[in-house]
C-alpha cells in the first residue's frame, strides 16, 4: 500500500531498508583446475562441471 514519503518516519524506512544491503557472492575452487568459481555454476577457467567437460574453453583447446 502506499504511504505518504513525509508519513513514513526515518527510522521506520531506515529499519526496511536493513534488509537491502548486497551479500557477498560465495566462491569455491574447481576440482578439476583448483580456480575459483561459482557453487553450481561451470568453471570459467577449465569449462568443467560434475566431473567433466561441458563448456568449450576460450583460450588453449
Ligand atoms: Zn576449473
Amino acid at each position: 500500500m502506499a504511504v505518504p514519503k513525509k508519513k513514513v518516519s526515518s527510522s521506520r524506512r531506515d529499519m526496511r531498508r536493513s534488509h537491502h544491503a548486497l551479500k557477498v557472492q560465495k566462491a569455491t575452487e574447481c576440482p578439476n583446475c583448483g580456480e575459483l568459481k561459482r557453487p553450481h555454476h561451470v568453471c570459467g577457467a577449465c569449462g568443467y562441471y560434475d566431473g567433466r567437460e561441458v563448456a568449450a574453453t576460450t583460450s588453449a583447446s
